[in-house]
């Protein structure tokens, strides 16, 4: 796959998804801008890809805050140039009983794994737009697909993220511009591990199908097809990449 002359930005790039996305792109000739909160990881990211050969700038963002996501907009347009490739990935995961939910975490969770659909993509939308070509990936959760117990909330964001990218992606395919989903299902990153079932993964993958949990690289190779010139007839899709974890 090739995305020579392509600018991308990943958000939550520092991590897990993201990371993978971040590096399969680059190594395919995207230059890429990596976003994430942890501006530390950021930064170690953009110097892997960089002594790997590939381009890649880093920058702190936290990405339900419109100032600093257009921010860094401005500073990937100006060192890269008009982006045309977003991944919408940055995400925080929560299990919690509903009737143990409060409004704050609500508005928490969906804020940054919704909103931030929002702000990120209205900040990008310009530059494809005018060059008639653009592809939006957005990472939502087999969550939203299954149901989840403990999820409400987080299956709840990841369900508008599925909404969100059917609708805009009507919105603009006359444009030349693609709007698809990957909702992940049981990819062993440090959210995962993180997770009340992190001490539980390899029995929860011995039990699944392919018998092994995902690979962010699994989900970075959907990814990286979805944002290629191959996928220009797919939009408003749902890739499910899940080693047959579920099927629709
Ligand atoms: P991860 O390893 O935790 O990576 C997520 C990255 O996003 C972290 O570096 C995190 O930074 C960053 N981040 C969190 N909030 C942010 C914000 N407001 N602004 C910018 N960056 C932010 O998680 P992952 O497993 O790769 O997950 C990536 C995406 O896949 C998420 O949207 C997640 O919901 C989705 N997903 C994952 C799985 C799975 O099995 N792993 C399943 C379903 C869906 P900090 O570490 O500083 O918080």
């Amino acid at each position: 796959m090739s995305f020579d002359g392509k600018v991308a930005i990943v958000t939550g790039a520092a991590s897990g998804i993201g990371l993978a996305t971040a590096k399969r792109l680059a190594r395919d000739g995207a230059r890429v801008a990596i976003w994430d909160l942890n501006e530390a990881g950021a930064a170690a990211a953009a110097d892997d890809i960089r002594q790997a050969g590939g381009q890649a700038i880093a920058s702190r963002v936290d990405v339900s805050r419109r100032d600093q996501v257009d921010a860094a907009v401005q500073q990937a347009h100006t060192q890269f140039g008009a982006i045309g490739i977003l991944v919408n990935n940055a995400g925080i995961t929560l299990f919690r009983s509903f009737m143990e939910m409060d409004e704050e975490t609500w508005d928490k969770v969906i804020s940054v794994n919704l909103k931030s659909m929002l702000v990120c993509t209205q900040a990008v939308l310009p530059d494809m737009l005018q060059a008639k070509w653009g592809r939006v990936i957005n990472v939502s959760s087999s969550s939203a697909q299954t149901g989840s117990a403990q999820m409400s909330c987080y299956a709840a964001s990841k369900g508008g993220v599925i909404a969100f990218t059917k609708a805009l992606a009507q919105e603009v395919a006359s444009s030349g511009i693609t709007v698809n989903n990957v909702p992940p299902g049981f990819v062993d990153t440090p959210m995962l591990r993180g997770s009340p079932i992190g001490s539980v993964v390899d029995q929860v993958a011995a039990a699944s199908p392919m018998k092994r949990a995902g690979r962010p690289e699994d989900m970075a190779a959907a990814i990286a097809f979805l944002a290629s010139e191959d996928a220009g007839y797919i939009t408003g899709h749902t890739l499910s990449v899940n080693g047959g974890r579920y099927s629709n």
